[in-house]
């Protein structure tokens, strides 16, 4: 499978991943209804459903790298596996924690030649605009 579908397969159980954080957040639930919002109980097992499917199509040693920054990251500021690099003056940098990506790393990146991680946070690291 090309690089660039596993950057997919991550993002999208990212995306299932931080549905099931906000949808099971009492603080995030409580707010939802005060603006007369609710969501059906089978929404989250939806997701998680879709998480779990996603999960077995990756190779072992990328699943357990995910689930493990997942728990290592679930309650920080950026509460993500994966995470865009951005660009500032022709170099790349992690959004995860800011730090520069190394310029070779950064071109695989942009080029989505490869699954990079970053050297600082060890999250996973795509570049937005996805082929
Ligand atoms: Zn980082």
């Amino acid at each position: 499978m090309p690089m660039n579908e596993w950057l997919e397969i991550l993002l999208a159980i990212d995306n299932a991943e931080t549905y099931i954080n906000e949808l099971t957040n009492e603080r995030y639930l409580s707010k939802l209804k005060e603006i007369g919002m609710s969501f059906d109980e089978s929404t989250v097992v939806n997701f998680q459903n879709t998480k779990e499917k996603l999960l077995k199509k990756l190779p072992s040693d990328l699943k357990r790298e995910y689930l493990r920054l997942m728990k290592k990251y679930k309650d920080d500021l950026i509460p993500r596996a994966i995470v865009p690099a951005r660009e500032e003056r022709g170099e790349g940098y992690c959004v995860g924690c800011s730090n520069r990506i190394p310029a070779e790393v950064f071109q695989r990146v942009k080029n989505h030649l490869s699954v990079d991680r970053c050297e600082n946070c060890a999250r996973f690291i795509f570049w937005p605009p996805l082929p």
